[in-house]
């Protein structure tokens, strides 16, 4: 088996083994990714069209009690500043948006665990009633099934919890010996029995990431079936254990962006702002590899240095009607515009 030949099966059966995935991560080629670029691009351009979901996120808090090794706002970075909007700010941080045709908002956060659901529960009613239609996506980590059912009651559409990885020994290398590969898949489970258009999804080049620890990625999404998955370069916080790691390539990012397409063709699929920040125009790339959507930054300037996940996050430095205004030229140049609407799930 070669692994162009590997790309044509996975289209024509949406799946692959594990030592075929294996095979395929080990030992592509730029002719191969380049080949599954072009057939995920295809396959995107043909359901959505030339047209890219936008969906504003609000980070709405930093502080978390979480300790992940990767992520500038771990628990032990004394070094950030802490800070929670309150709901008045979240609120016009949306409004801003929805002014600018944005009907998704994601609500993202570190991890506070359950004394903060009731009040998200309160947040997302109003934001779903001030905002008539619109969606509303989670991003604030592990819960229990019963936070998440009040979480889906109160009105939220989808969640984010990316799996990190499916590869056990990986997924320990990556955190604190107390957060469980276990628990993660379980809390995934969760949000899919309960209803939620649920997103899974890896950092390309973690650290101690090779291409079985892939396979097992691939094999997972491939039975998990998201509706979203968050795909993007890992790259290194200086305040974190990973500090020395090197940041994934845009190439394995744009290869795996690629074959998250041909294997679930109708999966929500980000060009994610670490793919922006590690080069000018990554996103655009990822748009080109098959991503369908792009998350614009709705978080108040004076917070978003706080916010740092990696070194270098991109930060927006202008309103933003003008970064949308930029947007829409940027994926003009490329012969894409903005879909207007929520954007749902096989919609
Ligand atoms: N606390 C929530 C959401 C915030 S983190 C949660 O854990 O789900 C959102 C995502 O950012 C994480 O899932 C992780 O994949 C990504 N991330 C964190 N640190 C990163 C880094 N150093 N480089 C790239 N992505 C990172």
């Amino acid at each position: 088996m070669d692994c162009r030949s590997l790309i044509g099966k996975l289209e024509a059966q949406r799946s692959l083994t594990r030592a075929e995935w294996s095979f395929l991560w080990s030992s592509y080629a730029a002719a191969d990714r380049i080949y599954a670029a072009e057939r995920a691009h295809r396959i995107s351009c043909n359901i959505f069209g030339k047209k890219i979901y936008i969906r504003g996120i609000v980070e709405f808090s930093n502080c978390c009690k979480n300790d992940c090794f990767y992520c500038g706002i771990r628990k032990s970075n004394r070094l950030v500043a802490r800070y929670n909007l309150s709901d008045e700010v979240i609120v016009e941080c949306c409004r801003s948006g929805w002014e600018n045709n944005i009907r998704t908002f994601v609500l993202q956060s570190g991890e506070v665990g359950s004394k903060a659901v009731e009040h998200i529960c309160q947040l997302v009613q109003k934001l779903k009633k001030t905002f008539p239609g619109c969606a509303v996506t989670l991003s604030i980590g592990e819960l229990s099934s019963s936070e998440y059912s009040a979480l889906r009651q109160a009105g939220a559409d989808r969640y984010l919890l990316r799996h990190e990885s499916a590869d056990e020994k990986h997924y320990s290398k990556l955190h604190p010996a107390y957060m469980k590969l276990k628990n993660r898949l379980e809390c995934l489970e969760n949000l899919h029995r309960i209803g939620f258009q649920t997103g899974c999804g890896v950092m390309l080049g973690s650290p101690f990431q090779n291409a079985d620890t892939l396979a097992e990625d691939m094999v997972f999404m491939q039975n998990f079936k998201p509706e979203m998955i968050g795909v993007g370069p890992f790259i290194p916080h200086k305040d974190t254990p990973f500090k020395d790691h090197p940041a994934g390539t845009l190439e394995d990012t744009l290869f795996m962006i690629s074959l998250c397409r041909i294997m679930h063709p109708e999966v929500l699929l980000p060009a994610t702002t670490a793919l922006g920040t590690l080069q000018q125009d990554g996103r655009l790339l990822g748009v080109l590899a098959g991503a369908n959507v792009i998350m614009p930054n709705l978080t108040p300037q004076s917070v978003q240095e706080n916010y740092n996940l990696y070194n270098n996050k991109l930060h927006t430095d202008s309103a933003v009607s003008v970064a949308i205004a930029q947007l829409q030229s940027s994926l003009a140049s490329i012969g894409y515009s903005i879909a207007v609407g929520r954007g749902d799930f096989g919609e």
